[in-house]
């Protein structure tokens, strides 16, 4: 078990599955998909309008997939940078995205306290290192810019050389999150039927292996799994992450990362990190292969040879950390559509959201209250962001797909040791944002 189910286990939610659906129903709204995305959309709906009828619809149990498993930070990303929001929707775009990001962090924080959620909260920015010098060149170009000396007392990690700081971002529990909603949303009156899989998604038409729901409205919120719903929509790709014992306050008066904050570093193959409530290191990253045909598989959590690599990789940033620290490894499949570039979107009583790539804690709560705004057909401003009705296009079939996806996990650790080598920014890394149009 991850570790953030073991800590909601002791919360003392035994994670129970709720009942399935009991044959044909009516709804209002039918969501498919218990993760962030399903249940904040469930619960911006039932907050807007409590007479609503809202069943969400859910193969394992609330909080199955990445939402109860990620890394824990409600950050103020967006997948597609600034640069090619511009270019794909026109000037200004990326500032109007970037902003509803930074507020959409807060509103996360508010709706968690409006509902009494204790999901370890806590907003205290990130701090993403410099350790060589093609990534102090990097860093130095985008905002927030701070010298070695502020940096290790932020973070105080090995050969530090200075840092970029935001203060967007709120470290969270994830699972405690996902199932506190999950809570609020029933106590609000919406209906959670576990243990049911959807197997077609239509307008108005949700088919599942144990009823029809018919509904006015219906939401597809699967991610990863989107891909067996909406053939080549994304393709999961696995994140894994590993997580430390509690560590004494002598580790952490040295590494710092006080007031939930979060941290990562300017490498090209994300690792990130934070430290919970409890003071253990929480480290995850990429480098699991995507699976043939976009199979999704329980053994596919686990990769020893990525869960190493991790550890190596914590390691190296915090010598202090012994091999025997380790507790916990697991990980999860997230959905990265073909152009890296999220979308939410309402069509014809049919509506979707997802794509997110790692950023999907923040992003998933903007898109749950514009996919009720947009059902609703209620005035909202963040009906009107670059991203409502974005639509990637599809990813190339088989093996194709294989191939693109795994050459890219493999060209940005090439990126890393390009650097390592040259000193200076990675051309590989540069061409492969310019072919993804990032
Ligand atoms: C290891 C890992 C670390 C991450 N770290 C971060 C992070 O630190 N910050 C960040 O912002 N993002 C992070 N992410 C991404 C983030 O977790 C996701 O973007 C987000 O949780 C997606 O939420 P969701 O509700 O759209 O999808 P999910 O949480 O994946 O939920 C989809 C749900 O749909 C259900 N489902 C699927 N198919 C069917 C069906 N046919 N019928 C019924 N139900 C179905 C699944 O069981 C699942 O519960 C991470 C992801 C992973 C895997």
């Amino acid at each position: 078990m991850n570790l953030w189910f073991e800590q909601v286990v002791a919360d003392g939610d035994p994670l129970v599955p709720r009942p399935p659906l009991t044959g044909d129903t009516d709804a209002d709204v039918c969501v498919v998909g218990a993760g962030y995305t399903g249940l904040w959309t469930a619960w911006a709906l039932l907050r807007a309008d409590p007479g609503l009828r809202v069943v969400v619809v859910e193969r394992e149990i609330a909080g199955f997939g990445a939402s109860g498993r990620n890394g824990g930070w409600c950050s103020a990303l967006f997948p597609a940078g600034p640069a090619a929001l511009d270019r794909r929707h026109g000037a200004g775009a990326g500032a109007a995205m970037g902003a509803a990001m930074r507020a959409t962090v807060d509103d996360v924080g508010a709706a968690v306290a409006e509902e009494g959620i204790a999901c370890d909260w806590r907003k205290g920015g990130t701090v993403t290192l410099a350790r060589t010098p093609a990534q102090v060149v990097r860093a130095r170009r985008e905002p927030g810019w701070i010298g070695p000396a502020e940096a290790s007392a932020l973070v105080g990690a090995a050969g530090v050389l200075g840092a970029t700081v935001t203060p967007d971002c709120a470290r969270v529990q994830p699972a405690r999150l996902v199932r506190g909603l999950a809570r609020a949303v029933e106590r609000r009156g919406g209906r959670i039927v576990e243990g049911t899989t959807a197997l077609s998604v239509a307008p108005r038409r949700v088919v599942t292996d144990r009823g029809v729901v018919r509904a006015g409205a219906v939401v597809r919120a699967a991610e990863a799994w989107s891909a067996g719903l909406a053939p080549r929509s994304v393709a999961p790709v696995y994140s894994l992450i590993v997580a430390t014992r509690p560590l004494p306050a002598s580790f952490w008066e040295v590494a710092g990362l006080a007031g939930g904050r979060t941290f990562t570093d300017h490498r090209h193959l994300i690792v990130y990190g934070q430290r919970t409530a409890d003071d253990r290191l929480v480290f995850g990253g990429r480098g699991a292969p995507y699976h043939w045909r976009s199979r999704i598989r329980p053994e596919f959590d686990a990769d020893e040879r990525v869960f190493a690599g991790l550890r190596a990789a914590a390691r190296e940033l915090f010598p202090a950390l012994r091999p025997g620290d380790f507790t916990h490894a697991w990980g999860g499949p997230l959905g990265i559509p073909r152009d890296w570039h999220a979308g939410v979107g309402y069509a014809d009583g049919l509506g979707w959201a997802g794509g997110y790539v790692g950023d999907g804690v923040g992003t998933s709560h903007l898109a749950g209250r514009t996919l009720a705004a947009l059902i609703l057909g209620r005035d909202d401003p963040v009906t009107g962001l670059p991203w409502v009705g974005h639509r990637s296009r599809r990813w190339e079939p088989e093996p194709l797909r294989w191939l693109l996806v795994n050459a890219g996990l493999r060209l940005m650790t090439l990126a890393d040791s390009e650097e390592r080598l040259t000193r200076r920014p990675s051309v590989i890394a540069a061409s492969l944002s310019r072919a993804l149009g990032r």
